[in-house]
C-alpha cells in the first residue's frame, strides 16, 4: 500500500506547484490603456505594454500627476498658477521663476524664431480677448488696441538670474500652444523612468510614442478636418516619434460666414485661418504642438519651406480647398504610383478605419 501511495507522490506535488503558482495573483504582461478627461482641458490617453499589469498603473498614475501639476503651474484659467502671476507681474519687473518654466519659455521664444514669429506666446495680449466657447470676440478697435503687446521679443529672459520680464504693460503669454506637448514629453519621461520601453501618451492633438507594438508601428490616425472625429484622413506608422495636429475645428464658432477659432495671427489679432489642419511629425511633442500652429498663419507654401527646413521634422497639410501636401520626407516614405506630388488629394496611408485618437494596431 505505502509504495503504491508513494508512487503517484511527486506527480501530486507537481500538480500542487503548478496550482499555487495559478492561485497566486499572476504578474502577467499586457497592453495597459486608460484614458481620463479634465487635465489640461482635455483628454489624456495612456497606453503602454507592462511586464507586470500591477506595474503599470502606478506608472500611469505618475504620469497624470506630473500632468497635473504642469496644468497647475501653466494654465491660464488658474489664477494661482506660475504663468497667471507673470501675466500678473512681469510687466513691473523681474520675476524669479521655477527652472521648469524659464526652460519652456526659452524653447517657445527658438520656436518663434524658427517660424518667423508664426508661434508666439504673446498671442495672448489679444487673445484672452476671445472666448470661442461662449462666441465672444473682440471689436477691430480693442484688437488694435491689444496688437502692439503682440510680440515673443517682449517676454525677456535672463538665464543667469532665471527671471522673465515683459518689456510693456499688456503683454500676456499663454502655453495653450506648447503645454501639452510639453506634458505629453514629460509623461514620456515618467513612463521611461518606470522601466516602461512601449507605450503612446496623448493630450488632445498632441501625442507621442516610444517603442514598437512587437514589431510592429503603431498607428496614429489623421483627423478628416471637415469630417467627424472618427474619420480619418491618414493612418500615419510610428515608431519612436512625436505628432501633433492642428486644427480649425478644435474650438471655433461661425459668424457671419467667418470663422472664429482659437489659433491666432500674431500679426493680426485675427483668427488664422490659411489651412484647414495641419500635422507635425518630430522626435519630440514640445516640438510637434510649438509647430503645427505655423502654417495656420503663414500658409502652405511658406509653412512647408519652413517645415522642409528643419531636419528632424515632417508634416502634412490640409490646405483650404481640401487638397493635402506632404513635406519632403513624407514624399519620399510615400509608394512610386501614389507618390502625392506638391498637392495631391490621396495620401500614402489611406483611411482604413475610425482613427482618431489613437489609432493604435492591435
Ligand atoms: P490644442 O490646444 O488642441 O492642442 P493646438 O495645438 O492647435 O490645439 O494649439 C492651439 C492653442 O495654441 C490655442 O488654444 C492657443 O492657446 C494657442 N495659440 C493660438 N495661437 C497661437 C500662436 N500664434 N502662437 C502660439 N500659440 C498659439
Ligand atoms: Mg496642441
Amino acid at each position: 500500500m505505502q509504495r503504491q501511495l508513494k508512487k503517484p507522490a511527486p506527480f501530486a506535488a507537481c500538480l500542487l506547484l503548478i496550482t499555487g503558482i495559478a492561485a497566486t495573483p499572476a504578474a502577467h504582461a499586457e497592453w495597459v490603456t486608460r484614458v481620463t478627461d479634465g487635465i489640461m482641458g482635455t483628454r489624456i490617453t495612456v497606453e503602454l505594454w507592462a511586464d507586470d499589469e500591477a506595474k503599470a498603473q502606478p506608472a500611469i498614475e505618475a504620469v497624470l500627476a506630473e500632468m497635473r501639476h504642469i496644468d497647475e503651474s501653466m494654465s491660464t484659467y488658474k489664477p494661482t498658477s506660475e504663468v497667471s502671476q507673470v501675466n500678473a507681474h512681469a510687466a513691473e519687473g523681474p520675476m524669479h521663476i521655477s527652472k521648469e518654466l524659464f526652460d519652456l519659455l526659452t524653447t517657445a521664444r527658438q520656436y518663434s524664431v524658427l517660424t518667423e514669429g508664426a508661434f508666439d506666446i504673446t498671442y495672448a495680449s489679444v487673445g484672452y480677448l476671445y472666448d470661442f466657447r461662449k462666441r465672444v470676440r473682440p471689436t477691430e478697435a480693442e484688437i488694435d488696441a491689444a496688437l502692439p503687446a503682440i510680440n515673443y521679443e517682449h517676454v525677456l529672459l535672463d538665464p543667469a538670474a532665471q527671471t522673465v520680464r515683459f518689456s510693456q504693460k499688456g503683454v500676456r503669454i499663454d502655453l495653450g500652444g506648447i503645454a501639452k506637448g510639453y506634458a505629453v514629453d514629460r509623461g514620456i519621461d515618467v513612463l521611461k523612468t518606470f522601466g516602461i520601453t512601449r507605450a503612446y501618451v496623448s493630450a488632445g492633438g498632441d501625442s507621442r510614442i516610444i517603442g514598437d507594438r512587437f514589431g510592429k508601428p503603431w498607428i496614429v490616425g489623421v483627423r478628416d478636418p471637415r469630417k467627424g472625429p472618427g474619420e480619418a484622413l491618414l493612418r500615419i506608422p510610428l515608431v519612436d516619434a512625436a505628432i501633433s495636429t492642428s486644427g480649425d475645428y478644435e474650438r471655433f464658432f461661425d459668424e457671419g460666414g467667418v470663422r472664429y477659432h482659437h489659433i491666432i495671427d500674431p500679426h493680426t489679432g485675427h483668427s488664422a485661418s490659411k489651412v484647414r489642419s495641419a500635422t507635425v511629425i518630430a522626435p519630440t511633442a514640445t516640438r510637434t504642438d510649438g509647430l503645427s500652429k505655423t502654417a495656420f498663419v503663414l500658409g502652405p507654401d511658406k509653412a512647408m519651406e519652413i517645415y522642409n527646413r528643419i531636419d528632424d521634422i515632417d508634416a502634412i497639410i490640409v490646405k483650404l480647398d481640401g487638397t493635402v501636401v506632404y513635406s519632403k520626407g513624407m514624399r519620399r516614405a510615400a509608394p512610386a504610383d501614389a507618390a502625392p506630388a506638391d498637392a495631391a488629394p490621396a495620401s500614402p496611408q489611406p483611411a482604413a478605419a475610425p482613427a482618431q485618437p489613437p489609432a493604435t494596431n492591435p
